[in-house]
């Protein structure tokens, strides 16, 4: 038997593409494939990529660079993009990179098998169609090794809300729920190669409407099925869009058990007149009253959230707004960008904030968060959280997992294996996690 071809693939942005990542080496692993983490290594390097900033985008043109030396000395390597640049810029990215072999949008993932023999053939291959078929349905099923103690699981795609600054309704397509029954074979499988906890993937998750057994199901439907599969410990779910956060939903939060307490919530800013023109269809008050009624119904929830300053117009005052919204919500973690003009979305065209100022509002704004982010790590101190272990930490004996929380948890203790939830009394906050004994 020869040897197995040698599989790279580096992943940008989303968790939805490590997820992705995950499937396309599964649907290579039938063309002989195994992955690599070198890429000196690699028969085939695959960038899935990412294009929600314009920073992500050249990203990826500057590392596809790095591999002429490669290429070079192994004329048999392809080379290929898979992602949302992909979707975005198709055959421009083989011109402007001509090692580039491959190029497979996300809608495309199932026809990779024929895509890389196309390429082993000698030709160029590329696919950015949005196919009738299921990819999903098509995509190999899932191999049964073991693995590790948590996973993604995609189940909704693509986005119809058309947010002013942002590329997803196009690279991503419209808005596709996954059917409840093949959603939930996957998780059985998943809990039966070891997986304890399952976080539910997608741009607008809560949005969720997939084909159930009475009809659609919402995202609070699918959560109780999948609360009732034993082995499964724990359920969360991301990216969620405030206006789809319905009543069941909220409920689920102070009602089932294996519900994590944590939720990402982009508002984007605190600015009625920037949300209106980032065409969001929420206010800073109907956002901070749905986070109340989330509150009051699992009250030690912690918020995440999501912001872009600097978003064209945005004014001192508008950027005041945001900080002030961010104070009241005291955000456990937050991501916050500069806005990135995206070519074809509506804010492109309108007047642009200064950049310096964008960027000294970024890092006020960064501030603010860091600081509550650190004030509600350190309150943790003293308290009993529940751990699910991942892998083991840096030093011997140490495993590290993550609380209800997501905060990182390391605990000294050489009888802990990955897989395994135990209470576990915080002792001390460092600056990216937490340390504990078991309780
Ligand atoms: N669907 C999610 C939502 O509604 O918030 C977000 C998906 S997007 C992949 C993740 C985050 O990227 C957004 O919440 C937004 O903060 C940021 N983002 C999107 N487009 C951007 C742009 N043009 N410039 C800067 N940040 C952007
Ligand atoms: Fe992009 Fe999210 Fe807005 Fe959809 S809801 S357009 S994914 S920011």
């Amino acid at each position: 038997m020869s040897d197995p071809k040698k599989l790279f693939i580096k992943t940008y942005g989303c968790q939805m593409n490590v997820y992705d990542s995950e499937r396309m080496a599964e649907a290579l692993g039938g063309q002989g494939y195994v992955e690599t983490q070198s890429v000196e290594d690699a028969d085939m390097i695959l960038l899935n990529t990412c294009h929600i900033r314009e920073k992500a985008a050249e990203k990826v043109y500057s590392e596809l660079g790095r591999f002429k030396g490669l290429k070079a000395a192994k004329p048999d390597l392809k080379i290929g993009v898979a992602g949302c640049v992909a979707q975005a810029e198709g055959e421009e990215i083989m011109r402007r990179q001509p090692l580039v072999d491959l190029v497979v949008g996300p809608q495309s993932y199932h026809r990779l098998p024929e895509l890389e023999a196309k390429a082993r053939a000698g030709e160029k291959a590329l696919d950015t169609d949005f196919p009738e078929e299921d990819k999903f349905e098509k995509l190999k099923s899932r191999p049964k090794a073991k693995r590790g103690p948590t996973a993604f699981l995609t189940v909704q795609e693509g986005c119809d809300k058309f947010c002013a600054f942002c590329v997803v309704p196009y690279t991503r397509g419209a808005e596709v729920s996954r059917p409840a029954d093949r959603i939930l074979r996957e998780a059985n499988e998943l809990v039966e190669r070891g997986v304890r906890e399952i976080t539910l993937l997608g741009q607008n998750v809560n949005a969720y409407h997939g084909a159930g057994p009475n009809g659609d199901m919402t995202l609070a439907g699918l959560i109780w099925e999948l609360d009732k599969i034993d082995g499964l410990e724990r359920i969360r779910f991301t990216t969620s869009h405030p206006n789809d956060m319905s009543d069941d939903l909220i409920e689920a939060h102070g009602t089932c058990a294996k519900l994590m307490p944590y939720l990402h919530l982009p508002v984007q800013a605190g600015s009625d007149k920037i949300l209106k023109r980032m065409n969001r269809s929420h206010t800073a008050e109907s956002y901070l009253r749905l986070i109340e009624r989330i509150r009051a119904a699992r009250p030690d929830i912690l918020m995440s959230g999501d912001f872009i300053v600097g978003f064209p117009e945005e004014t001192e005052a508008d950027f005041q707004a945001t900080l002030d919204l961010v104070e009241e919500v005291r955000y456990g973690y937050a991501y916050s960008f500069k806005y990135s003009t995206r070519p074809g979305t509506p804010a492109a065209e309108r007047a642009q904030v200064d950049p310096a100022e964008a960027d000294d509002r970024l890092q006020r704004l960064q501030a603010v968060i860091t600081r509550h982010q650190r004030e509600i790590q350190d309150s943790m101190v003293g308290r009993e959280v529940s751990v699910l272990f991942e892998k083991p930490g840096r030093l011997p004996g140490q495993m590290v997992g993550k609380s209800e929380y997501l905060h990182a948890v390391h605990v000294q203790d050489p009888g802990l294996e990955a897989g395994q939830i135990a209470r576990v009394r915080i002792v001390a906050s460092g600056p990216n996690s937490l340390a504990g004994e078991l309780a």
